[in-house]
């Protein structure tokens, strides 16, 4: 994957400088630590143009990590969603992912860093990755505990979790790792969330132990327009090898259904469940389709 070359623009401290001169700071507190914070948004290419999906939400999420874990966070929302804009149009993106990172200065000690700087760059990201059901696994890594750091925070550390669960799936040949919490629930995937559908009813695990994404908000907003109820439950291993069939939600992926976990197949075919039609759903919204049953 190629997420620069030499024309490439970010936005750095206020600035479009371009990627490839952009420098780091070998004695940062974030490269040291972990101690940075980020986000993940979308533009999709609709009928409407380039459009930004939640943005304001993205940033002030954001804005949240930042607070929860002690970074200053001195810039304003709709200023951001602004200068995103501008970076798609300086790169020549419509279909894209962004990334906003917000990393601290240098500072050895483990106290916060006065300073922070935000970096937004921006890729190609096709509108939606293949349509291939994705075969899951048990991971044997736990989600980190709440009351080590706070869930809802997207601090760059915590993903030295996530890297290592997936490479572990991975090497055992499956797509995506699994992961129980610390009271051996099952919480979500590396980086995504996680809904069953079980009897036309869908469940997802309550937030406490999860990172509460916006897509599975969205989800969530989607079943209630539709009338589909969703329950937010503890869900144990043996309910979620028991469901019909299963999807994991996140801002780059965005809805994928499941075909297996371990050895259990879901017994549902994919395209007859309510949870394909909110995938269908999804993409209609992201993409600002009137008719939310269009096949996209
Ligand atoms: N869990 C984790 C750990 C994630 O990193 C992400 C992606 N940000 C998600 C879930 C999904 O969140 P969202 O729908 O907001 O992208």
């Amino acid at each position: 994957m190629r997420y620069f070359g030499k024309d490439t623009w970010i936005y750095l401290d206020g600035e479009f400088v371009k990627a490839e001169q952009a420098t780091i700071d070998l004695f940062g507190q974030s490269l040291h630590y972990g101690y940075a914070a980020l986000d993940g948004i979308r533009a999709y290419n609709t009928h409407n143009g380039t459009r930004l999906f939640k943005a304001e939400q993205h940033y002030d999420r954001l804005r949240r990590s930042c607070e929860l874990v002690g970074i200053s966070f001195p810039w304003n929302t709709s200023q951001l969603v602004d200068r995103t804009y501008a970076l798609l149009e300086k790169n020549n993106l419509r279909s894209a992912y962004i990334r906003p990172l917000v990393v601290t200065g240098h500072n050895m000690y483990l106290m916060p860093a006065e300073d922070a700087h935000l970096a937004i760059s921006a890729w190609e990201w096709g509108p939606f990755l293949g349509t291939e059901l994705i075969r899951l696994t048990l991971s044997p890594y736990q989600r980190p505990n709440p009351q080590s750091l706070p869930p809802a925070a997207k601090i760059a550390g915590q993903y030295v979790a996530s890297i290592v669960a997936t490479n572990e799936a991975s090497q055992r040949g499956f797509d995506e790792a699994l992961l129980l919490d610390s009271e051996g629930y099952v919480a979500q995937a590396s980086s995504n969330n996680l809904f069953i559908e079980k009897d036309g009813v869908l469940y997802t695990p309550g937030t406490g132990h999860i990172f509460p994404g916006i897509t599975r908000q969205t989800v969530l907003e989607i079943a209630a327009a539709f009338g589909i109820e969703v329950v937010e439950k503890k869900i144990t291993p043996a309910e979620l090898r028991e469901a019909d069939t299963a999807f994991l939600t996140g801002t780059a992926t965005g809805i994928a259904g499941v075909a297996s976990v371990d050895d259990v197949r879901y017994p549902a075919e994919w395209t007859d469940t309510l949870s394909a039609t909110i995938q269908r759903a999804y993409k209609n919204l992201t993409l600002e389709k009137e008719n939310y049953e269009v096949i996209i």
